[in-house]
């Protein structure tokens, strides 16, 4: 069994001398082409399963490692050293690429059909070639990702899927006073009110009840509840901007996206030490304000606490009393 770090070695040497000597010395490059083939053999007679294994852990490495730096334009002129990653080095980087090639490389090839997908041709990385859908969708793919069955189309067969299941859901079916008649892709669907009235409207309406009727039965009292809702809510916010206030400080929540799971504390990467900090911050009127770098979370929070109840109690109390003000003109 050949070793994994031989191969790399040997495949990079290959491929060095294979680069430098292609125009210089013909003979020299026929003999290392020739090598590389037999190398190449050994590398396919592995076994599928170790192949996609090793494959999988060669990518998580690439993709750790573009994450966490910028890619460098010329791919010959990387030089390890300059680039430390937070995982991997630069070194690293390239020998996980380098090892991706030699696995899959050998594996794809033109005509081959992996799911909807058909191999085009070979892109001058050596680890994208081009597909083509049965769709008619032509675009790069990762061979890792074909050989993996992570890949099996454009995306097409998602959407079709979605539709089928869709229409299965609720054709037929009734919200309120309309009936479903046809599901299309995309957001709308053809839908017939208890009047006869046949209407295109948002799926999305019509199962939530925000729409309940084509509006024959508004007058019955059916849609006027929503209408009143409605107009008391613009009535709020027009009150609010025009004291130069922000809805969003009605019921506070907490920010899904907050890389700490805590509104207004984020994760600060310094890539020069290699360390990471808490950051403060606050957002005031659309403007977010920095509160400081924190190597404590608990004092990132305790910034972002004295923050809020400097900027945030005046303001909602403004908010308390302008909603007092609105409640009463209602009565
Ligand atoms: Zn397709
Ligand atoms: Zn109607």
């Amino acid at each position: 069994m050949i070793k994994r770090a031989d191969v790399i070695k040997k495949y990079a040497a290959l491929r060095r001398t294979m680069l430098e000597s292609y125009q210089s010395a013909p003979e020299t490059y026929s003999e290392a082409a020739a090598a590389m083939d037999k190398l190449l053999d050994i590398c396919q007679k592995r076994t599928d399963a170790e192949l996609v294994k090793q494959a999988i852990y060669y990518q998580d490495i690439i993709i750790d490692c573009e994450r966490q730096m910028p890619l460098p334009s010329e791919p010959d002129g990387r030089t390890a050293g300059i680039y430390k990653v937070h995982r991997y080095t630069m070194q690293e980087y390239n020998e996980a690429r380098d090892n991706l090639q030699i696995l899959c490389g050998n594996n794809v090839k033109v005509g081959d059909v992996f799911g909807e997908w058909t191999v085009l041709r070979n892109l001058p990385d050596n680890i994208y070639v081009l597909c083509r859908c049965s769709c008619g969708k032509e675009r790069p793919v990762s061979k890792y990702t074909l050989l993996t069955g992570k890949s099996v189309s454009c995306g097409h067969t998602r959407v079709i899927n979605n539709l089928k299941r869709r229409r299965a859901e609720f054709i037929g079916k009734t919200f309120n006073e309309w009936t479903v008649l046809d599901v299309f892709p995309g957001r709308e669907a053809l839908c017939r009110c208890s009047c006869g009235t046949v209407k295109k409207m948002f799926l999305s309406t019509v199962i939530s009840g925000r729409s309940k009727s084509c509006g024959c039965k508004r007058n019955a009292g059916h849609e006027q509840e929503s209408e009143q809702a409605m107009a008391a809510g613009r009535a709020y916010k027009e009150a609010f901007t025009a004291e130069g206030l922000n809805v969003m400080y009605l019921g506070k929540k907490v920010n899904k996206n907050s890389s700490t799971g805590i509104t207004g504390v984020g994760i600060y990467r310094n890539k020069r030490i290699g360390e990471e900090l808490y950051r403060a911050y606050i957002v005031v009127q659309r403007k977010q304000i920095a509160l400081g770098l924190y190597r404590d979370i608990n004092d990132a929070i305790a910034a972002r606490k004295a923050a809020e109840e400097k900027y945030f109690e005046p303001l909602q109390k403004q908010v308390d009393e302008l909603k007092k003000k609105l409640k009463h003109k209602e009565d």
